[in-house]
């Protein structure tokens, strides 16, 4: 029976579930007052390091070192107490947490006075035949690594090929959904393939294509549609083909067929079109929307819950006009800060929780090739200025100096040499599916002939799932 840790007497304890945008501030804003309030700040989260999102397409795209664009959580609790653990079970009627270190079956009990559910969101994947088996998705360290290293192994083996159909079969990669993470890594991995082709010379321009699609009948469905234009024009001007109004049909290990009826030769697709909420969170017991959002008052607690706080994706925070706020970091940041500051008022005696207001301050989007689109305290800016500016804000943005320094190294080593194209070997670990085994690819295939050589099979295209790409939430 494992036994529960308490505060040590005469203290408060607050534990953060999910060391993310939201749980990582909220944890930070909490222990600036902790030795004051004799507060326990207790931080947890299943890894020891913090991603930076917004740089997730560069370490994908070989724009940055991947170790770069994470940061330890450590960095983040300094007085407060990090635990590396899974969150196995939230039991609210004893107001304790139950944790199970990670990779271990070791738990834990802990008891809290409040609690902050902060555990984002997982990549959304509707029943789409095959794309649970088969799809790359960019939600991780690990897959941003796996997704470049597969660009590098595509053109390593096409560039032994001499049937050119075949190396456009390797090389054409697609990415389904054209909102902000769809859209900057299909001109940054476009960017990057064109600019590693100069090491292949058995590869041809033209051998390489990336193709966009979504459901909508325009990228960047939530930015001004003139810089949504600007963005979409620059992609095509290089390259990228756009398919709109088009999602996803089915998917198989060489080929994706679309809903306009087309079948594409492919073997690799990234699937970016939307986010669920944790399977975790909609496990717990409280109110949730339809789709397992938690639902917070706009004092950011949770419906029904005088002591339990709800930010960042998992949760639907709503502005005052009821709409829920978008699932971003810029949100994140702000709900967290904002839900450490209500548990400090509460502690404290000095009132009611306040509402959470959030005025976005502007979206940014890096499109390839120096270029980006920016909205920004309502402003716009296209091209270099976009991309400095989007540069500027991140690397201010950054966590910790030395992540900083590390980070303006690379961006200033990759002004003067070209993008390292080392293939580390990091594949894609097969996702478990609920209604299929994943296939594993036959190991016998050594060669890259006989790696490209498989038969592929016709299909009649609009038989697969009527399931769209159409994001439930997603990042705007
Ligand atoms: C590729 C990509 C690019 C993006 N770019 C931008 C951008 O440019 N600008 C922007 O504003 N937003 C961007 N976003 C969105 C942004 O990253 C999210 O909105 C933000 O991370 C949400 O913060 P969060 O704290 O809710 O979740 P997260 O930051 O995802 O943190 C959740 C934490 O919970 C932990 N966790 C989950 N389940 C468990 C469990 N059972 N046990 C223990 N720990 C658990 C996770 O390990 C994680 O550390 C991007 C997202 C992606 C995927």
């Amino acid at each position: 029976m494992p036994v529960t840790y308490h505060p040590e007497k005469g203290k408060k304890r607050v534990v953060i579930l999910g060391a993310g945008f939201g749980g990582a501030y909220c944890a930070q804003a909490l222990e600036k007052a902790a030795s004051r309030l004799g507060l326990e700040v207790v931080l947890v989260d299943q890894r020891n390091y913090f991603i930076f999102y917004p740089l997730l397409v560069e370490a994908g795209t070989g724009g940055l070192e991947p170790r770069h664009a994470v940061v330890s959580v450590h960095d983040f609790v300094r007085k407060g107490q990090f635990i590396m653990a899974e969150v196995a079970a939230v039991r609210p009627e004893k107001r304790e947490v139950e944790l199970r270190m990670t990779g271990t079956d070791l738990t834990h009990r802990l008891a809290y006075d409040h609690l902050v559910v902060a555990l984002g969101s997982t990549t959304k994947f509707p029943p789409i035949p095959g794309l649970r088996e088969h799809a790359f998705e960019l939600k991780s360290i690990g897959d941003s690594v796996a997704f470049r290293d597969r660009g590098l192994q595509m053109l390593e083996i096409a560039n032994t090929l001499e049937d050119k159909e075949l190396r456009r079969e390797l090389l054409h990669f697609v990415v389904v959904g054209g909102s902000f993470t769809g859209v900057e890594i299909a001109g940054e991995f476009h960017a990057f393939l064109h600019e590693a082709r100069r090491h292949f010379p058995g590869v041809e321009r033209d051998d390489i294509q990336v193709t966009l699609c979504d459901f909508a009948n325009r990228i960047l469905p939530t930015l001004d549609e003139d810089l949504a234009r600007y963005a979409h024009a620059q992609l095509e001007k290089r390259g990228v083909r756009i398919l709109l109004k088009t999602t996803l049909e089915q998917l198989h290990e060489r080929r994706a067929v679309l809903s306009n009826g087309e079948t594409l030769r492919t073997r690799t697709v990234l699937w970016c079109a939307g986010i669920a909420s944790p399977e975790r969170v909609q496990e717990m017991p409280f109110e949730k929307d339809r789709n397992g959002y938690l639902l917070t008052e706009r004092d950011l607690r949770l419906v029904g819950h005088a002591d339990i706080w709800g930010i960042g994706d998992c949760a639907l925070n709503l502005d005052p006009e009821g709409n829920p706020y978008p699932a971003t970091a810029q949100h994140a940041i702000r709900q967290g800060k904002h839900a450490a500051n209500n548990i400090l008022r509460l502690l404290e005696g000095r009132g009611e929780a306040l509402p959470c207001d959030i005025v976005a301050q502007g979206t940014l989007a890096a499109i390839g090739c120096r270029t980006a689109v920016a909205k920004v305290f309502g402003i716009k800016l296209s091209g270099f200025a976009a991309w400095f500016l989007w540069r500027t804000v991140y690397l201010m943005k950054m966590p910790t100096l030395m992540r900083k320094l590390r980070l303006a190294t690379d961006w200033t080593v990759q002004l003067f040499f070209r993008r390292d194209i080392v293939q580390l070997g990091v594949h894609r670990i097969p996702r478990e599916t609920p209604a299929s085994p994943p296939q594993q690819g036959n190991p016998e295939r050594e060669t890259p002939e006989e790696y490209a050589a498989d038969e592929v099979p016709e299909v009649e295209p609009g038989t697969g799932s009527a399931a769209g790409s159409s994001p439930g939430r997603s990042r705007s």
